[in-house]
């Protein structure tokens, strides 16, 4: 499980809450804009035994940007071991940048779209449509009402459970 454009003060401590509850991990991907702006929920994400990845400062699309922006938006931002471009949108350049600033890509392998709010049923659906053995699951604790992504987190996350599933934090 991976959510990104947090941390959020309304919405990552309920994305935590269910998380803990079900005893799941995951890995959030934070904006360094939003680490300033909302400080002491990155200690609260790790201290819930989650890790933390960068995705950037402010979320610019990445192969959009000048050589210097783009350089700040990923040396400057959340220090992690591992990066996921915002949009997802990457090329070479963008690559070595990350790999330059130690650190690793990772992008994702199921997409319930959560961030157009489909629906709780929509996402949770998507989610178990698509779970597959060691699949990263993207959703999203920042950046608008996250009331139905949380709401599906707190469905998916038994079932998924009973099936087997358990849910590590990347090593980041
Ligand atoms: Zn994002």
């Amino acid at each position: 499980m991976s959510f990104d454009d947090g941390p959020d003060p309304v919405w990552t401590p309920e994305v935590l809450e269910v998380l803990q509850r079900h005893g799941a991990h995951a890995t959030f991907f934070e904006l360094g804009a939003m680490q300033n702006a909302h400080p002491g929920l990155r200690e609260q994400v790790l201290a819930a035994g989650n890790t933390i990845g960068s995705h950037s400062i402010s979320h610019k699309q990445l192969t959009a940007i000048s050589a210097a922006g783009r350089h700040h938006e990923i040396f400057d931002g959340p220090r992690s071991k591992c990066f996921r471009p915002p949009y997802g949108a990457s090329n070479p350049k963008v690559r070595a940048d990350i790999t330059a600033a130690g650190m690793t890509q990772v992008l994702w392998d199921v997409d319930p779209r959560d961030w157009d709010r489909p629906g709780v049923n929509a996402i949770a659906n998507d989610i178990l449509h698509h779970a597959h053995r060691r699949n990263i699951i993207l959703m999203h604790d920042g950046g608008g009402d996250r009331s139905q992504t949380v709401a599906a987190l707190d469905r998916v996350l038994p079932i998924l459970k009973a099936q087997g599933y358990s849910f590590p934090a990347m090593d980041c």
